[in-house]
């Protein structure tokens, strides 16, 4: 049995992992705002630490798994686009930073990460909000959202799911990550039945846009079929999923971008392609002198 820390692990597709998870027998460390064994609000660098430090003291320095769920949805509110851009992406990137020892400590580690289809079915998030999350600057990401107005929030939610989901790509590819025996994927849900999605639905012009949004099978996912994913992705059949984005969404994602990938790699890229190869080659190099 394992030891896993989960964020977010009050409410929604969290709770579900969690409550699979201690039905098979797992040590669950949950991290929430409220109602949790670790309370942080991981919108700020402090509630970060915090989070960050408690998880590991409660673990003894090994984490079999974690799960980031814990997020705030595209809702509007005078601060709400630092709040997602906070809790979504820097609440997940911190936290992963300071777990990596003690993932790596486990030997055959696994984490998922809560992206979300939006990455794919949202036009029009400007690319410099994702770069300037990539970079951690906040400030940087509003200050390229400001001619949203009203709208920031959802396109600051954009930008965090894009960001975060580029992070997990980048990073699990690594020696520090793969080469450390950490699996670290993505799972990018369409609309689930959570209170967040309840949250939108609650404004009649939400309702409309979200109701309105294209779902080829219908309707709206369930928060424990998604958590049935999320432990499929925790458990060895994972071995050798890395870097992937699992989409559990409905269908929408394959209506809007179904030529878009998987696409071969074109002439112009072929160069870039070709470095790729080269640096792998050189990172197993210094692997095997390690
Ligand atoms: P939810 O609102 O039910 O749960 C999110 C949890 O995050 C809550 O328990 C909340 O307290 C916690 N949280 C929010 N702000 C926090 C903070 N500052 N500090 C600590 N904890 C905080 O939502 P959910 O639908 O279960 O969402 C889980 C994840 O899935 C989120 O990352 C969300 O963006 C993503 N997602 C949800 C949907 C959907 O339709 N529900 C779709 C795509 C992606």
């Amino acid at each position: 049995m394992g030891t896993y820390a989960v964020t977010g692990s009050a409410s929604g597709m969290g709770a579900a992992v969690v409550g699979r998870l201690v039905a098979d027998g797992h040590t669950v460390i949950g991290v929430d705002i409220e109602e949790a064994d670790v309370v942080a609000d991981l919108s700020t660098p402090d509630g970060r630490h915090t989070a960050a430090a408690a998880v590991l003291e409660r673990a003894g320095g090994v984490l079999d798994g974690a799960v980031l769920a814990a997020g705030l949805g595209p809702a509007p509110g005078p601060d709400r686009a630092r709040l997602i851009a906070e809790v979504n992406h820097l609440g997940i990137v911190e936290l992963l930073d300071a777990w990596r020892p003690a993932l790596a400590a486990a030997e055959r580690a696994k984490v998922v990460v809560f992206s979300s289809n939006a990455t794919t079915t949202m036009p029009m998030v400007p690319r410099r909000a994702v770069r300037a999350l990539l970079e951690r600057d906040v400030p940087k990401a509003l200050g390229s959202l400001r001619r949203f107005g009203r709208m920031a929030p959802t396109f600051a939610y954009g930008a965090s799911k894009i960001a975060v989901t580029e992070w997990v790509r980048r990073a699990a590819v690594t020696p520090e990550w793969a080469g450390a025996g950490i699996r670290l994927n993505a799972i990018a849900p369409g609309a689930i039945r959570t209170p967040l999605l309840e949250q939108q639905l609650a404004t009649p012009a939400e309702a409309k846009r979200i109701r309105a949004f294209p779902v080829p099978i219908g309707g709206f996912g369930d928060p424990d079929q998604l958590a049935a994913w999320v432990v499929l992705m925790l458990s060895d059949a994972a071995d050798f999923l890395c870097g992937s984005v699992v989409f559990v969404d409905g269908g929408s994602d394959a209506w809007f971008r179904a030529g878009d990938w998987p696409r071969a790699v074109p002439a112009l890229r072929l160069r870039g392609y070709l470095r790729r190869m080269k640096e792998f080659r050189a990172q197993r190099r210094v692997g095997a002198r390690a």
